[in-house]
């Protein structure tokens, strides 16, 4: 088509300075090239997703579609039909007594799932300035989240040799005036680490004594933890409901990834700063995946039977990736309680030169080395600020995960025997 002399009027392409800042998620780096493999015909196994492999759960799909048949499809209140926010607080308190938090629904939001509640959340309570204590490995969204509201993130390292449990006294040496909220996600993405009640009573002491913090409890993958672990709210801790923010969605446990609804739970006075944010930003979340979220509220305790099998799967295959990755040389491993991952640390491999492909120097030519070797494509470490390790979703079925494991061993075992080229 001939372009028209209005085409040729210069247009300025510049976006924001504040967008440009933003860093592209490196989550993507391998998972991208793996599809593109995938696309071209290679039989890549992927064990980088971050939701659920199970199908919604039929009770719940069934509900979203009476919704849609009702004509439930109109804009709903912007913090989400009443009904709902009721049952959340019945889930966070009431007879089920499953967080032991009172909530009333004045003091909940619904949202188009819990990553906009998170970024709500942090953009209703951080000024200019403000730090964002957050433990490493984190969940890379928090970080840019963090920046986007212009606050600066701190960094609180942890290690494997701690099973990923943020020490207390690290956590009060990086405290300011400045530190205004602390990250907590427990069960964790990446490690799959859950917070004993105890530690968190410690953290909860130290938060105490710093008027300005406070705290957003993520806890999106409460339901999948595999005992003896309990998950504890940090609101649920004494002095702590009014510092705390709870975060939580329908994503992760109840295999509702497309859905897009999570929730905050909290003191009213912040709870309806969340509220005016998300009234200028989607409005209400979407009416039919409330009505689902409804159902999936009613299948019971912890979501009941249905949600307890996908957790039983998950334990299994939890149980068989640490049995099989502690038999394998070369790589430190603390066992998940919860979460569908596993965070291993893989660095001794760094520095060892590979045939045909050259050193691995770090997590990302870790995972570049496998793709190309094994064909198996998992995250880098230094997508969640831990270049050490690797991320593996068992998200996937048993026997998918058995010929992984298998090709990952392959490819490993050849470098056991090789010397180091460079330190690390
Ligand atoms: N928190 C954590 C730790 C997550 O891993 C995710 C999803 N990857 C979310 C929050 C957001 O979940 P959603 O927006 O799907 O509810």
């Amino acid at each position: 088509m001939a372009r028209s002399n209005l085409d040729e009027i210069r247009v300025d392409i510049s976006v924001s300075p504040r967008v440009n800042s933003f860093k592209p998620p490196k989550i993507r780096i391998i998972s991208d090239q793996a599809k593109a493999l995938m696309e071209a015909g290679v039989p890549v196994i992927s064990l980088s997703a971050g939701e659920p492999d199970f199908d919604t759960p039929a009770a719940i799909s069934e509900a979203g579609m009476n919704a849609i048949r009702d004509g439930f499809t109109r804009y709903t209140p912007h913090a989400g039909i009443l009904e709902l926010r009721q049952a959340i607080c019945r889930k966070l308190e009431g007879s089920s007594q499953e967080n032991g938090i009172a909530y009333t629904p004045d003091q909940v939001v619904v949202s188009n799932g819990a990553k906009q509640s998170i970024v709500q959340a942090i953009h209703a309570v951080c000024s200019s300035g403000d730090e964002v204590i957050i433990p490493s490995p984190y969940w890379a969204a928090y970080l840019e989240m963090a920046r986007m509201a212009e606050a600066s993130p701190v960094i609180v390292p942890t290690s494997t040799a701690n099973n990923f449990l943020l020490d207390p006294k690290l956590l009060e040496s990086k405290l300011t005036e400045r530190s205004r909220l602390l990250i907590l996600c427990s069960p964790s993405n990446p490690t799959g680490s859950v917070y004993p009640k105890k530690l968190l009573e410690e953290i909860a002491q130290i938060v105490a004594k710093h008027p300005r913090l406070l705290v957003l409890s993520d806890e999106i993958y409460e339901h999948i933890i595999y005992a003896p672990a309990t998950h504890t709210s940090f609101a649920s801790l004494p002095g702590m409901w009014n510092r705390t923010l709870t975060v939580n969605g329908f994503s992760k446990a109840f295999a509702m990834t497309g859905w897009r609804v999570g929730y905050i739970a909290g003191p009213k006075h912040f709870v309806a700063a969340c509220g005016k944010i998300q009234g200028l930003m989607t409005s209400g979340a979407n009416s039919i995946s409330q009505k689902a979220a409804l159902a999936a509220l009613g299948l019971g305790h912890a979501g009941g039977e249905v949600v307890s099998i996908m957790v039983k799967a998950f334990k299994e295959r939890r149980d068989f990736m640490v049995k099989s990755f502690r038999e394998m040389e070369g790589v430190k491993i603390s066992e998940p309680q919860g979460a569908f991952f596993v965070f291993i640390d893989v660095s001794w491999y760094y520095g060892r030169q590979a045939e045909e492909f050259g050193v691995i120097e770090d997590s990302e030519s870790f995972c570049r080395f496998l793709l190309d070797k094994a064909q198996v494509a998992l995250v880098p470490g230094s997508a969640f600020g831990d270049d050490n390790c690797v991320r593996i979703s068992y998200s996937s079925s048993l026997t998918t995960l058995q010929e992984a494991v298998k090709r990952i061993k392959e490819s490993l075992v050849p470098l056991t025997t090789r010397p180091l080229v460079s330190s690390h």
